[in-house]
């Protein structure tokens, strides 16, 4: 039963709430989180089923919230992803990119291309290289210090958001110290931000199922929290729209919320969407076709909700979501465009048809056009230029050209 009366006071702010067209049970969870109140996993399993009104109401409290916490800008970084192999023994069902290495389509990044990579990345003004690969037997603990160096020797002021939890997990498997010692040599290579990747669902029976080869929740915990304990923060994702179900969601958003009370080290949330036309996992499994238009809002705002006043910034994957879904998104409490990219294999094997590069000009153009203001960051959030004015892209600060492009290093 729906009525007026029950509509608690922070929601009849809500356009849906003034119309009394809500669920009383949902309203009083809306309003809780609008006062400040943390949401619990019950409370986010409840938001799971809204539809209609319920819905929409849930997107305009994410909204809010979203606007509490972070204004109106919508940051984005200007990047260049790096997948420096294929090649991958894992073999996830949700994924089309790792490949065997007998695979025709099989490569093999050497440093010294990845250094010609994140050269290439600087001079179109990127301030990240986000670097991943599939776990191929090639890649020992010293090849990826390698690769750090290959970065970071010729472009120190270059930041590199690099290894999944997985990666560091096959890292560790031929290394015969302590895993805090093997993230500590990481960072003092050059690694200055991890992925939180590799997360898919942080239910062991989920990941028994779509990714059996792949560290478990536990060990994927360990990972992190060791990386947060020795200066390395790490974003934080889940991939939604394939076996798993709401309570699942919730159990992965209860981990992650209960690690970052523990640590503080999550930058931002990213609701990663399953892309299943080329997967073995919707081809040959059980697996669902990627999300529907209401999951997608769903999985954005209830997060929002969820992590209030631990984690601020929720991102949209665009390569994933498109131009228009990652706008609506922005009203649903996003406030993050994520990166330029440059370059993406891992959505676009799977089937994801957004494109590999979305220029930063054309990023400003689609924040512009939702009526908020379009803010180039750093990896870990902080605003490197402000564009308040539709249309003018002079930016308000610049980054210098690095001297080794100018041929001074
Ligand atoms: S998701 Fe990563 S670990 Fe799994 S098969 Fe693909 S590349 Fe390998």
């Amino acid at each position: 039963m729906r009525s007026d009366a029950a509509v608690p006071l922070h929601l009849a702010q809500t356009a849906e709430a003034a119309l009394g067209r809500i669920d009383p049970a949902v309203a009083r969870i809306l309003d809780r989180a609008l006062s400040g109140e943390e949401i619990s996993s019950a409370d986010a399993l409840a938001l799971w089923q809204t539809t209609g009104p319920e819905l929409q109401a849930l997107c305009q409290t994410a909204d809010e919230l979203r606007r509490r916490a972070v204004g109106e800008a919508i940051t984005y970084v200007v990047n260049r992803n790096i997948n420096w192999t294929n090649i991958c023994f894992t073999d996830c069902s949700f994924c089309a990119f790792g490949v065997s290495a007998k695979d025709p389509s099989a490569y093999f990044h050497p440093p010294e291309r990845v250094t010609q990579k994140a050269l290439e990345a600087w001079e179109r003004g990127a301030t990240e290289v986000c670097m991943q690969g599939g776990l191929a037997a090639q890649l020992t603990p010293q090849r990826y210090l390698e690769y750090l160096r290959a970065v970071k020797d010729p472009l120190p002021d270059m930041h590199v958001h690099a290894f999944s939890p997985a990666e560091i997990d096959w890292a560790m498997r031929k290394w015969e110290g302590s895993l805090e010692e093997y993230l500590r040599m990481l960072r003092e290579a050059g690694l200055d931000t991890i992925p939180g990747t590799a997360a898919e669902i942080l239910v062991d029976e989920v990941r028994r199922e779509i990714a059996p080869k792949k560290l478990m929740t536990a060990r994927w915990r360990e990972i992190i929290t060791t990386a947060h304990s020795v200066g390395l923060r790490s974003t934080a994702t889940y991939m939604y729209g394939h076996v798993e179900e709401p309570r699942h969601l919730v159990a992965h958003l209860e981990v992650l919320r209960e690690i970052q009370r523990e640590t503080g080290g999550f930058t931002e949330f990213v609701p990663l969407g399953f892309i299943h036309y080329n997967t073995r996992l919707f081809n040959e499994g059980d697996g669902r076709p990627g999300p529907s238009f209401v999951e997608d809002l769903r999985a954005h705002a209830i997060p929002r909700l969820y992590f209030a006043g631990l984690i601020d910034n929720l991102q949209v994957s665009w390569v994933k979501l498109g131009e228009k879904m990652s706008q609506l998104l922005m009203w649903c409490g996003a406030n993050d465009f994520s990166g330029t990219l440059m370059e993406e294999s891992i959505s676009r094997m799977a089937g994801a048809t957004a494109g590999e590069y979305l220029a930063a000009d054309r990023i400003r153009q689609l924040v512009w056009e939702i009526g908020r203001v379009p803010v180039e960051r750093s990896t870990t959030y902080r605003h490197l230029r402000t564009y308040p004015t539709p249309g003018v892209h002079q930016p308000a600060t610049d980054i210098a050209p690095h001297p080794a492009l100018l041929g001074a290093a």
